[in-house]
């Protein structure tokens, strides 16, 4: 049984390390992000509504956030735990997660932050590629298929995200700087924070990780 969470700026490579924790843990890899695109490409409700924020760089407000949240953790895959990618984002989204969690007899037991200086981050996540596909995701340096503009895993076209552009990028920046980072000392508080270096390459990083978790 684990529950994590995982912190750290945009491009980190919070959803690339999420891909294998998830694998080898055996426990979903839930993107608020992902869901959030999902949404805005099937025109829902929900993805009208999130779509214009989102391309600016800025945070879908906290209330949508966490009902989404909440209802993707009561599927029944959740049960044996759960990876958070890109949730909570906010103080006050950690607050009340922590009331749900705590109103279940539930709690967190690794928060992994991981961090990586910010003229690296404008490098990688400019440079991101994701399949339309299946979500895997790419780099053009750092981590390039073998075919340009087509996913290894499964043959599907590789997209630039709406919000990887150089000017969105460094708004949200800045909004995990003032929004997302102050959780940083939030779960300093209760003891479960990790500090994991992600600037070291994608099997290091991936090591350190699994050091903490446990082999
Ligand atoms: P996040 O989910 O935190 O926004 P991603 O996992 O999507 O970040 O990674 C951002 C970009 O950086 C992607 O293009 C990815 O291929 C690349 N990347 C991820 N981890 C590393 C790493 N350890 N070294 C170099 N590039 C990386
Ligand atoms: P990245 O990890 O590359 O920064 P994500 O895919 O996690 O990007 O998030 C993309 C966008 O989705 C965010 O910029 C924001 O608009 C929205 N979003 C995702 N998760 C949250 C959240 N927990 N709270 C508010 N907005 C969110
Ligand atoms: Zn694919």
């Amino acid at each position: 049984m684990l529950r994590i969470i995982l912190l750290g700026p945009p491009g980190a490579g919070k959803g690339t390390q999420a891909s294998r924790i998830s694998e080898k843990y055996n426990i979903p890899h839930i993107s608020t992000g992902d869901i959030f695109r999902k949404n805005v490409k099937e025109e829902t409700a929900l993805g009208l509504k999130v779509k214009e924020y989102m391309n600016k760089g800025s945070l879908v407000p906290d209330d949508l956030t966490i009902q989404l949240i909440e209802d993707r953790l009561s599927a029944d895959d959740c049960k044996n735990g759960f990876l958070l990618d890109g949730f909570p984002r906010t103080v006050y989204q950690a607050e009340q997660f922590d009331k749900y969690l705590s109103e279940r007899n539930l709690s967190i037991d690794h928060v992994l932050d991981i961090d990586v200086k910010k003229e690296e981050l404008l490098t990688r996540l400019i440079g991101r590629r994701v399949c339309r596909n299946c979500g895997a995701t790419y780099h053009v340096i750092n981590m390039p298929p073998e075919k340009e503009g087509v996913c290894d895993v499964c043959g599907g076209e590789l997209y630039q995200r709406a919000d990887d552009t150089e000017a969105t990028v460094e708004n949200r920046i800045e909004v995990y700087l003032a929004q997302t980072k102050p959780l940083i000392d939030y779960y300093e508080k209760s003891g479960v924070i990790s500090h994991i270096d992600g600037a070291t390459g994608l099997e290091n990083v991936f090591n350190d990780i699994v050091d903490v978790l446990g082999a």
